[in-house]
């Protein structure tokens, strides 16, 4: 068997809540609790669920953009969780990010040529001629042209934006690319150019990544695996057309209920899920859906079920399953 690319091991990231007048810590909010995954060489993990579930974070650890409270993070098969800082420094050559709002993250009065030199001089390129040869090779690789160099962010319209973003993710020939809803901001005729770009890329380039969405409609073509989360924990994993075809857990039978199909003449009936999604700094004990969940029974209230194989390849943490 091949070894992962990368592999998470029950990553948690808990924020402490100070109060009081000594500012002491008086809760924790359990941003991800205890998330397991890999991710092979050349593939796309997709890892869907709704706004505050945890996904982004979890991005950000496997960076060590954030220092995860507990849990390990190796990449090709080194633990990377206790680097120095230089150590980490050194490796984010092979690990990149791309960011949900191009505008955002790049910096407004540089230029496009000064945005992509930035990497590549961080990454000891020297040679000014060379990083400028770069720099007119990954305009091109994203479908840019050699004149846009000198144009400043504003001057683009969003989806290029987020090719420049992609291009700054591309310029030290990473290995990973965490994605963290790369295409949210765009418009949706926009929206595929840019999946299309990244999906070309990383035939192109062997890229692995990870795809951070709160859409499953959006992971569905570019993944070939899918994770779900929910208020920080991996409710569901496994090969992308499985998840479509037949989604296990009632949290991703919900999300998919309520992603669009082209054919009209199909009816799907739509889960409305009840309530709101509780506070991650006061989970509710048992399972971390069942104030919601449209199956829940007794069990479900007091015992946490834990992620384990259902058949072949395709993980659910649910009680209805075991
Ligand atoms: Fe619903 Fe219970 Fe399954 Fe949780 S464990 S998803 S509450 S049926």
């Amino acid at each position: 068997m091949t070894q992962p690319l990368v592999k998470v091991d029950n990553l948690k990231m808990h924020f402490p809540i100070k109060g009081g007048m000594l500012g002491k810590t008086i809760g924790q909010v359990k941003a991800v609790d205890g998330v397991s995954f890999s991710i092979n060489k050349g593939e796309t993990l997709g890892l869907v669920g709704e706004s505050g579930c945890g996904k982004s974070t979890t991005g950000r650890m496997l960076l060590r953009l954030l220092e995860p409270s507990e849990g390990k993070v190796y990449f090709e098969g080194q633990d990377i969780t206790n680097l120095s800082a230089s150590e980490m420094r050194k490796l984010r050559r092979e690990m990149q990010m791309v960011f949900q709002d191009p505008f955002a993250s790049l910096n407004p009065r540089h230029t496009v040529e000064k945005i992509l030199e930035e990497p590549l001089i961080v990454h000891g390129m020297k040679d000014k001629k060379e990083r400028k040869r770069r720099v007119k090779e990954l305009l091109e690789v994203v479908g840019l042209s050699s004149y846009h160099a000198k144009r400043y962010p504003h001057q683009f319209s969003g989806g290029q934006r987020q090719r420049i973003g992609i291009a700054r993710a591309l310029a030290v020939n990473p290995k990973l690319i965490i994605a963290d809803e790369p295409v949210s901001a765009l418009d949706v005729s926009i929206q595929s150019q840019v999946l299309n770009l990244m999906q070309d890329l990383q035939k192109e380039f062997d890229l692995t990544y990870l795809f951070i969405a709160h859409d499953l409609g959006v992971v569905r073509h570019i993944s070939d695996r899918v994770g779900v989360m929910y208020l920080g924990n991996m409710v569901e994993i496994t090969e992308s057309e499985k998840l479509y075809e037949k989604p296990l857990h009632p949290y991703t039978q919900a999300l998919l209920s309520a992603v669009p199909i082209p054919d009209v003449t199909y009816q799907k009936e739509r889960v409305v899920l009840q309530g709101d999604v509780p506070s991650p700094s006061n989970p509710p004990a048992g399972c971390p859906f069942h104030t919601r969940c449209p199956q829940a029974m007794e069990v479900c209230s007091s015992v946490k079920p834990v992620l384990q194989e259902y058949e072949s390849g395709h993980y659910v943490a649910c009680h209805l399953y075991e």
